[in-house]
């Protein structure tokens, strides 16, 4: 980096001890310096400056009665990174590992994937370090209700609009939601993700999973002439981005292998039987372990970073950030793998997307192969603005149009810019080309 290197700089002493923070914006200002070459007006009009720093941060105590009667106390965050084409949209975490720095990496990422789906939606990103593991529906409905007692000051359907993430699902979007209600006396499309009877849009729930198949498919046919049918596919994580994305691919025509939590992994040579994965995860809320029990010609590993060396023609990461490194990047190459599709949002090290690169390794970024969830919690906004709700078929078709467009402007920026075949460059390109000038036509 020669044009953007000062902002990189500006990044990192301004914000210490967030490391990935700066791995998200290093990644992205590495594609633009390009773009800073070829068009100095947004190096004049300080687009880069500004668009690195959140528009606003909020931090907020999180109080909360336990099942003994204890008080407890969590951290609250939301992030409003970008406005400058929408209302801030991104999801909420609850994990334990959640702090500000995850959360900023988290709507950084989100101005320019939100940007790709080519809705009117701003980049934002909220959570807390609260673990939902082990705790009663009670304890959850609690800590919901809190949270949202003072994210309803920062929200509202045309200024924020959060979601789901890891560890928020429609139950905890439920609890959030009905508190809203109570505060502010109105019903609104506030939050996505919701029940089918109060506002929620049909395939919200598969929509990301479904997304990143549909990506995975346009761009395996047009870069290596081939698709899902007889693949085998290895799937991290088990939630709702993996679950949903099994389920596609075996309807597309792949088998499913592997599966995970951040306990350990299962192997099941016959193909993954997702009814029981989602009778595990989904309706006992258990560890993914269970499911040797149901089919014992399966194998559960403990430990997550040995499913990538696992035997497959396609990979996609679905757990979390940084869990796919140099080294699973090297047995997936050695086994044959020849496509990564990230589900989750920046699964793989720096180290890892440059042996995929290097090895001619189709590598989709979580910005642009990910963006389904997003755009089909737009689509739940427009059918909120309008009362009205669209069918599974209608909901999902235009998903699938939205995950083909998003394929093809990254691709067609990566060739613009002469790197075809370059998605993280032509994700980062098309996604902040939208955003950079609405910022300038702005003003400062
Ligand atoms: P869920 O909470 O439904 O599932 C997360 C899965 O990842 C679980 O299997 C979980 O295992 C595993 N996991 C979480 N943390 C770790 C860790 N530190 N190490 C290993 N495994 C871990 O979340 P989602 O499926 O919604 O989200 C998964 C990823 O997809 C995240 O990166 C999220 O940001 C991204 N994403 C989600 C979207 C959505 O619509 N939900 C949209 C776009 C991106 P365990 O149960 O043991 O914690």
């Amino acid at each position: 980096m020669k044009l953007l290197s000062n902002v990189m700089e500006q990044v990192i002493k301004r914000n210490p001890n967030e490391p990935e923070f700066h791995q998200a914006v290093k990644e992205v200002l590495e594609s633009l310096e390009i773009v800073a070459e070829k068009n100095p007006e947004y190096l004049n009009a300080g687009i880069f400056d500004r668009i690195v720093e959140p528009e606003r941060q909020i931090i907020f105590r999180v109080p909360w009665v336990d099942d003994n009667g204890k008080v407890q106390v969590n951290r609250g965050f939301r992030v409003q990174f970008n406005s400058a084409i929408g209302p801030y949209k991104g999801g909420i975490r609850f994990h334990p590992s959640v702090n500000v720095g995850i959360i900023k990496f988290l709507g950084f990422e989100q101005i320019f994937k939100n940007s790709l789906t080519g809705l009117p939606m701003g980049g934002g990103k909220g959570g807390s370090d609260f673990d939902p593991k082990g705790k009663s529906d009670g304890e959850i409905m609690r800590f919901c209700q809190s949270f949202m007692t003072e994210l309803s000051k920062h929200i509202g359907p045309d200024t924020d609009v959060p979601a789901g993430d890891i560890g928020v699902g429609g139950r905890e979007i439920g609890y959030m939601y009905g508190m809203y209600r109570k505060i502010r006396n109105e019903f609104t499309g506030v939050l996505t993700g919701k029940g089918l009877t109060w506002g929620g849009s049909l395939a919200r729930t598969e929509a990301t999973g479904y997304g990143l198949c549909y990506f995975m498919d346009e761009a395996m046919k047009t870069m290596k002439g081939k698709s899902f049918e007889g693949a085998t596919v290895v799937i991290s994580g088990s939630g709702n981005v993996a679950i949903y994305a099994t389920e596609k691919a075996q309807q597309l025509g792949a088998k499913v292998v592997a599966l995970s939590d951040s306990n350990g992994y299962i192997h099941d040579p016959d193909g993954v039987k997702l009814d029981t994965v989602k009778q595990i995860k989904e309706v006992e809320r258990k560890r993914i372990s269970e499911y040797v029990k149901y089919h014992p010609n399966a194998t559960y590993t403990e430990g997550c970073s040995g499913i990538w060396t696992i035997k497959c023609d396609v990979a996609l990461p679905c757990a979390t950030q940084n869990e796919l490194d140099e080294n699973g990047a090297k047995a997936l190459v050695a086994n044959g793998c020849y496509a990564v599709g990230e589900g989750a949002n920046m699964p793989s090290t720096p180290g890892a997307i440059e042996v995929f690169m290097n090895n001619g390794v189709l590598f989709a970024p979580g910005k642009a192969s990910n963006a389904g969830g997003v755009a089909t919690s737009g689509l739940e906004m427009c059918q909120n603005s309008m009362r009205y709700s669209w069918t599974f078929e209608e909901v999902d078709a235009k998903l699938k149009d939205i995950m083909v467009n998003i394929f093809r402007s990254a691709s067609a920026a990566a060739k613009e810019y002469g790197q075809e075949n370059n998605l993280v460059l032509g994700a980062n390109i098309a996604g902040f080309l939208k955003v950079a000038n609405a910022m300038k036509a702005q003003g400062v």
